[in-house]
């Protein structure tokens, strides 16, 4: 018999090779096991030109409902897709819709397998990172001066007070910046890393500059705290995790010498950079998982890989593509566990285990894709390359 849940998870549909992937996933490794509730949005780049874009608002809207999401990798277009697919409008990337309408923060964290290897041997547990995903330098004004000028920046109340503050005085050719973030959204981004820390039993590590940038960074610090103190000191005693905060460089040397296991909240900037260091470093992004946190706890599950172009010319070409779709199966395992846990459904909780255990064996007992056999080593275990489908039959016969 299969197993069955109440509440529909918002499915979204994407493009490219993970969209090929998509339905094998759910044809090979759910739906035999899983009675699939989904409300379906296709947000692949045709249907959301047919739809003017309105699809994506939709599916987020319906992820605020029903509180759990899982999505495919999609297309942001640029000028080449525009052309590609003859689109209406260089429609805006839809993670970033998701993310605007669920006032999310994005964790990040790699999956683990023996044989694979981090570049730093002694992180032995997954680093989650969780990135601020609003203002400071993406949201900027910057200028090019002449020289000759003095530079102020300029804040106009509406009730007609005005402050002023010196940037610089430029003799010669220079540059300037001005950024902003808000209150609101650091409230947010607090809160969604403190409870995503106590969904998962992980300290928090908190770093930024307040140092140096005694008003901006001591913001984000005072905030951090403020949250922590009033609303979760006692659950993170209860639950034997801790929340810190260093400095942004101390931070990254700690990192360095941790063994993972924690969450590693970073400044939007910190964030971009130190989460493709961190990918990098424990081998595959392929391997890395993705999940969207608000801070009234609606979730939206994805891998942090695109849409896998190159492969996916190959595939049309009628040419056998070895494509990962760990990253995939556990957006789809991460959406059915959230709706177990919000259902209390324990069979469904199991089943999310089963399968991201039978993967994750899979790929030890030495049959994996191309990007991961390329890195895989173990002593005793002979690596036996396999396209996508034989890999997902592999992981159905051990799960
Ligand atoms: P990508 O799809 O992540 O692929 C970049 C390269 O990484 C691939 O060519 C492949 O390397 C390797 N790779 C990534 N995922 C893999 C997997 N599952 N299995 C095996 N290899 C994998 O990035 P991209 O080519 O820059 O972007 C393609 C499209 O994805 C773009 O249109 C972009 O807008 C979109 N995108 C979407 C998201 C999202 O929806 N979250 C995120 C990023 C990009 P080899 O070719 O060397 O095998
Ligand atoms: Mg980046």
């Amino acid at each position: 018999m299969k197993i069955k849940y109440e509440t529909p998870i918002v499915e979204m549909q994407g493009d490219e090779m993970t969209r090929v992937l998509w339905d094998m996933i759910k044809d090979i490794l759910i739906d035999p096991f899983v009675e699939i509730n989904t409300e379906f949005y296709d947000l692949g780049l045709k249907n959301r030109d047919l739809t003017d874009d309105k699809v994506t608002f939709a599916a987020a809207e319906a992820i605020n409902k029903y509180g759990v999401g899982v999505k495919c990798a999609t297309i942001t277009p640029n000028a080449q897709r525009v052309e590609e697919y003859s689109l209406k409008a260089m429609w805006p990337s839809p993670n970033g819709t998701i993310r605007a309408a669920l006032d999310g923060t994005v964790f990040r964290a790699p999956i683990m397998v023996k044989g694979i290897t981090p570049y730093i041997p002694t992180w032995t547990k997954p680093i989650t990172i969780a990135r601020h995903a609003y203002g400071d330098v993406y949201k900027n004004s910057e200028l090019s001066v002449e020289g000759n000028a003095d530079c102020y920046i300029t804040v106009k109340y509406n009730d007609g007070r005005v402050e002023e503050k010196k940037i610089a005085s430029l003799e010669k050719r220079g540059i300037i910046q001005g950024i902003h973030n808000k209150d609101e959204s650091i409230v947010s981004f607090a809160r969604s890393c403190f409870n995503y820390a106590l969904d998962t039993e992980q300290d928090v590590w908190f770093g930024a500059k307040d140092t140096i940038s005694k008003t901006y960074d001591h913001r984000f610090k005072d905030i951090f705290w403020a949250v922590y103190e009033a609303e979760y000191k006692d659950k993170f005693e209860r639950a034997g995790i801790k929340y810190e905060y260093s400095l942004i460089d101390d931070s990254v040397a700690r990192v360095i010498r941790s063994g993972g296991g924690f969450i590693w909240a970073l400044k939007n900037y910190d964030g971009d950079v130190m989460s493709d260091m961190v990918a990098t470093a424990y081998g595959s992004l392929a391997m890395m998982t993705s999940v969207l946190v608000s801070p009234d706890g609606k979730y939206e599950y994805e891998a942090a890989h695109g849409t896998v172009t190159r492969h996916y010319y190959k595939y049309l070409n009628g040419e056998e593509t070895s494509t990962n779709p760990v990253a995939t199966i556990f957006a789809w395992t991460g959406a059915l566990r959230r709706r177990g846990v919000t259902e209390k459904n324990k069979k469904l909780i199991g089943f999310a285990d089963k399968l991201e255990r039978a993967s994750v064996k899979t790929i030890e007992s030495g049959v994996m894709t191309g990007d991961l056999a390329a890195m895989f080593k173990q002593n005793g275990v002979e690596v036996k390359k396999v396209n996508s489908k034989d890999f997902m039959t592999a992981i159905k016969n051990n799960l």
